[in-house]
């Protein structure tokens, strides 16, 4: 099999490209490196099965040759980078969707979307299936990742309705592990990198909200099943456990040894209350549920955030 990855030089794309090829499959890798970076896909540099391409996914996408799969995993994903870039984050839901389905229908291949579990905004139904429709503020700054998902959802749903294009949906929860860029913003490399340089614990609000951690491993193991199943419904994958936000900064301050301080920040605009995967769908329909512990997973990305700042 051939595949497009499109955001492989990211934290998802890179792991997703790694087990590609490590099932013996052939990777074209893209990104336009707005999140993202070389260094995550540095290690493919001398394979004969991968290639990169530098483009803006936003833009029409050329890629030679046939193609089995089209993964479209480009986009910011951090809200710190998304509110950033909220234009960018628009163009690539709405624009590089459309453009990845459209290459997608070209090269008769199958269709892969990364959404998210912002499509059910702050929820008002807990955990969430998906059968939920949501609860997102359209005109609030989250808003741009939020719709342009929805849109991308619905984009995918109408070319496979209209045009027969064999899709999938995949909505993402809280993932996090090795390749995640230190200054990303999100909470488990902040908290991390914070103790490791025994910075104080930025917590928003009073740490109350809740969150549901998946370790990388088993969110691509999630991602990999689905791709190849015949599901075209989106399908949440996501760890279960859910935590609060306080006590994710204990679990890190416990596991790193830090004497870290936790210091109290304001609660960003619509930041979810609450959020936990109901993933009976996946468990029925792929035989999958997460295996890493919070603890074995925070463990790992510790050692490699250690090894990063060291170096
Ligand atoms: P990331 O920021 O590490 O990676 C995104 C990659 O997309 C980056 O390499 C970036 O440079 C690239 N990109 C962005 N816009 C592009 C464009 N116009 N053209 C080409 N490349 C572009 O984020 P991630 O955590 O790896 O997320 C990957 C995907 O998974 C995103 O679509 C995100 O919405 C989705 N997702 C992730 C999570 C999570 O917890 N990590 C949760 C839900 C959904
Ligand atoms: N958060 C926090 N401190 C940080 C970063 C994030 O308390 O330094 C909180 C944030 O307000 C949210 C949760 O942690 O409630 C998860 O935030 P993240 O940015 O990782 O992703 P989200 O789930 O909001 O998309």
């Amino acid at each position: 099999m051939r595949v497009l990855i499109t955001g492989v030089a990211g934290f998802l794309g890179s792991h997703l490209a790694d087990r590609f090829l490590a099932e013996g499959h052939d990777v074209v890798g893209m990104d336009n490196l707005i999140t993202g970076s070389r260094d995550n896909i540095a290690h493919l540099a001398g394979n004969r099965r991968f290639m990169f391409a530098l483009h803006d996914v936003s833009r029409f996408i050329q890629v030679e040759g046939p193609l089995d799969g089209v993964l479209h995993f480009a986009s910011p994903a951090s809200p710190i980078d998304y509110l950033e870039l909220p234009i960018q984050t628009l163009k690539v839901g709405s624009l590089g969707t459309h453009n990845a389905l459209g290459l997608a229908k070209a090269k008769d291949a199958r269709f892969f979307l990364a959404s998210t579990s912002e499509v059910y905004g702050d929820p008002q139904v807990h955990p969430q299936p998906e059968s939920y429709w949501g609860h997102v503020n359209p005109v609030g700054p989250r808003g741009v990742y939020d719709e342009a998902k929805r849109f991308a959802e619905a984009m995918t749903m109408a070319y496979h309705r209209h045009h027969g294009v064999d899709t999938r949906i995949v909505r993402i929860f809280n993932t996090y592990g090795p390749r995640m860029r230190a200054r990303d913003g999100r909470v488990v490399s902040n908290f991390v990198v914070q103790a490791i340089r025994g910075e104080p614990l930025t917590v928003y609000g009073e740490g109350q909200q809740t969150r549901s951690f998946c370790y990388i491993s088993d969110l691509i193991e999630g991602i990999y099943r689905l791709f190849m199943s015949d599901l075209v419904d989106p399908t949440n994958i996501g760890n279960p456990h859910e935590f609060t936000v306080r006590q994710l900064a204990e679990e890190v301050l416990r596991l790193t040894g830090s004497n870290s301080m936790i210091e109290y920040r304001p609660l960003p605009i619509d930041d979810p209350r609450v959020r936990q995967p109901d993933i009976s769908r996946a468990r029925a329909l792929l035989g999958w549920e997460p295996k890493v512990p919070l603890a074995e997973g925070l463990g790992r990305t510790i050692d490699y955030f250690r090894h990063l700042l060291a170096g």
